[in-house]
């Protein structure tokens, strides 16, 4: 259903079904030139031609993402994936493990890859990755091409995990969001860069770097430098919702809204709960959704309980460090 133009408050985009005729209209819309959103297993993705310079320019300028800040590459199997990137022992060994999965390895350009140079910033390096999720595959099959999908949503603010956190947030900006129901993990892909030295972390995802590590037999080393300039995505500011953040905290002021985890606050209407039984998967499944429902209840702050630091914990913490950051630097 088209809605008016003339309301601020309207999402414009057309939100249909990820059904086969749906995703065979955004995959002609993106084949021609277009954006489409759509569901991943980690959030949803804001999708254009990845051999297009002009489509993603569209893409960051949708997002208001810094021109600096390079795209995944989305790809349909690993075939396709040698095609555009140079795969060396350890990036073919993570690849094998996880894909398709929430994982993106950041490997050098392929001689003849078509991705383009704004998808990739610039770099001779390019960031890859095969989902998991039935639409995804699917969509990326009917375009024929890789495709070029940062999250769904304005460049730092709260990654979209349904179709209607992205026609609230990109509605006004792009023509066409998939429905395909809440993205299962909730957290984007970890990126691992298999460059000139070992595989390095470069940002902490739903894929926890004890399963990467138990892959490759050894701890992954560290990014050397400011991860802002390894990772560009990587800014401290991010994910943000309107409301400040009030990050380990052990109770509740009176103006604040509470991200639970484990029943820290006690069950109230403007608190929710990562994961009543400290389940980290669930947690990270709910953060983004907890997010966006309570800033939608407009407090002032909101508080967010401890949550451990291990397997997932770190990429959860991560994303609520960069929640609470001071705003302006993204
Ligand atoms: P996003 O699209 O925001 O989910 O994030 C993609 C992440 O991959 C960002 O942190 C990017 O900086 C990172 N990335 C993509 N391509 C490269 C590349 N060629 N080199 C280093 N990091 C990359
Ligand atoms: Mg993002």
């Amino acid at each position: 259903m088209k809605r008016e133009r003339s309301s601020a408050l309207s999402p414009l985009a057309r939100t249909i079904a990820a059904d086969v005729a749906g995703i065979a209209k955004a995959a002609a819309m993106i084949r021609a030139g277009g954006l489409a959103a759509f569901p991943t297993e980690t959030v949803y993705g804001l999708a254009g031609d990845a051999t297009s310079d002009a489509a993603v320019a569209r893409i960051f300028a949708a997002k208001a993402r810094p021109s600096f800040n390079p795209l995944i590459a989305h790809v349909a199997s690993l075939d396709a994936a040698l095609e555009q990137g140079t795969f060396r022992t350890e990036a073919l060994q993570l690849a094998k493990a996880f894909w398709p999965g929430p994982l993106t390895l950041v490997v050098p350009l392929a001689p003849g890859a078509t991705v383009c140079s704004t998808a990739r910033a610039g770099l001779d390096s390019v960031a890859l990755r095969v989902p998991v999720h039935p639409v995804a595959l699917a969509l990326i099959s009917a375009v024929r091409r890789p495709l070029a999908a940062p999250s769904a949503n304005r460049s730092g603010r709260i990654s979209p995990v349904t179709a209607a956190h992205v026609a609230a947030d990109l509605g006004n900006s792009i023509d066409l969001i998939l429905d395909g129901g809440q993205s299962a993990m909730g957290l984007e892909s970890t990126v691992i860069a298999c460059l000139e030295d070992g595989p390095r972390l470069l940002r902490p995802g739903a894929i926890a770097r004890r399963e990467i590590e138990a892959v490759l037999g050894h701890a992954l080393t560290e990014s050397a430098g400011p991860a802002a300039l390894r990772s560009p995505g990587m800014l401290a500011s991010h994910y943000a919702p309107r409301a400040k953040l009030r990050l380990e905290a052990k109770e509740l002021e009176s103006c604040e809204a509470g991200l639970d985890f484990g029943g820290v606050f006690g069950g109230r209407e403007n608190v929710r709960d990562l994961s009543a039984s400290r389940d980290l998967k669930e947690a990270a499944a709910n953060l983004f959704a907890f997010l966006h429902e309570l800033d939608a209840l407009g407090p002032a702050r909101i508080a967010v309980a401890p949550i451990p630091h291990e397997g997932l914990g770190e990429a959860i913490n991560d994303r609520l460090a960069r929640a609470a950051a001071p705003r302006g630097a993204s």
